[in-house]
């Protein structure tokens, strides 16, 4: 691909290897990755990729994505510049560019006494990757995803157009939304007053809770696989039942501690990541008639 180097001042890499920014350290090169300095930049970008038909991927702390060990043939975006990872509390609004890590984010709103995010303590990456994805805790009715407190969003689309799309143009659902043909800009949440020390101390219950179950320190991508719905049991309880925890191919090994995560755990490669992800999704259809659908997003 012919990318022009004087498209944009910020940083761009050709052939960049993607593991180097997936939490799964997975994946190889990008054939362009590029960092815009604002708006402007990425809008360039995104007009140069729509004119000469090159696909692009945004990504953000690269926490939900298994990319594939030949890369991507086309042009990556980073929102990683100062200019997306903006953050402005007016009364009980957050406004929150792209690029601002969620741990960084629950922690403020902790010490502000803004709550609603609790739920999202201990999740890594973005705020553009959480609301793209939805994220949030698990599916008692006492956790929260972030899309519950999305107000509107300032997006563009593939044009290069920047749009603000209020609450009524939002769908969220079980870790998805409809968001996939827009790059996340900022994102307007509306929270609650309480005692930051309350907040606090639900934070510090909802992480220790999720490190007993979770492999936080692992490079995995968190869950693999949904949870089927209205279903006795969730997917980790399926796979642990099917005796698979522990099960190897290549570097990659379904977790000993939550088999709904699979971590790299000597040099994996996404073949073997996808290896693993087919002997499950066949075990569980076998046994318990269930067709598994993936969580993370296979790029
Ligand atoms: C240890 C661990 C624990 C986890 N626990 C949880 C959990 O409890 N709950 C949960 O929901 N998730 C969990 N995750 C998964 C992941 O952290 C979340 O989905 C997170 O919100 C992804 O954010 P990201 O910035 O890393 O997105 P990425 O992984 O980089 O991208 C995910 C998707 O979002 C898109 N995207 C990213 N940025 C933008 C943007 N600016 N505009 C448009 N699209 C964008 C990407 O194209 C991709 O499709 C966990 C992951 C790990 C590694």
């Amino acid at each position: 691909m012919n990318f022009p180097k004087d498209l944009i001042k910020g940083n761009v890499v050709l052939g960049e290897k993607l593991g180097r920014h997936t939490s799964f350290r997975i994946g190889g090169p990008a054939a362009v990755w590029a960092q815009p300095r604002d708006v402007k930049e990425l809008k360039r970008i995104v007009v140069f990729a729509q004119e000469e038909r090159i696909p692009v991927f945004v990504i953000g702390g690269g926490t939900n994505v298994l990319v594939r060990d030949e890369g991507f043939n086309g042009i990556v975006i980073h929102l990683g510049s100062s200019a997306f990872k903006n953050i402005r509390i007016s009364g009980t609004t957050v406004r929150a560019g792209a690029g601002y890590g969620v741990p960084a984010l629950v922690r403020l709103c902790c010490d502000k006494g803004l709550s609603g995010l609790e739920s999202l303590v201990g999740i890594p990456g973005t705020v553009g990757g959480a609301v793209c994805m939805n994220a949030g805790g698990w599916s008692s009715p006492l956790y929260r995803n972030i899309g519950d407190y999305v107000t509107g969003l300032k997006v563009m689309d593939n044009k290069g157009d920047i749009r603000t799309l209020r609450k009524r143009a939002l769908s969220f659902g079980y870790r998805c939304s409809n968001l996939s043909s827009y790059i996340i800009l900022e994102a307007d949440l509306k929270l609650s007053q309480e005692e930051s020390s309350a907040l606090k101390s639900r934070c510090l219950k909802f992480l220790k809770m999720k490190g007993d179950k979770q492999v936080l320190d692992g490079s995995s991508a968190g869950c693999v696989f949904k949870n089927p719905k209205d279903f006795q049991f969730t997917t980790g309880q399926m796979i642990d039942m099917l005796g698979l925890k522990g099960r190897v191919m290549g570097g990659a090994q379904v977790s000993r501690k939550h088999a709904n995560f699979i971590v790299n755990r000597d040099r994996a490669s996404c073949k073997d990541v996808l290896k693993l992800v087919d002997m499950i999704k066949k075990e569980v259809m076998d046994n318990y008639n269930i067709s598994l659908e993936l969580e993370i997003k296979v790029v």
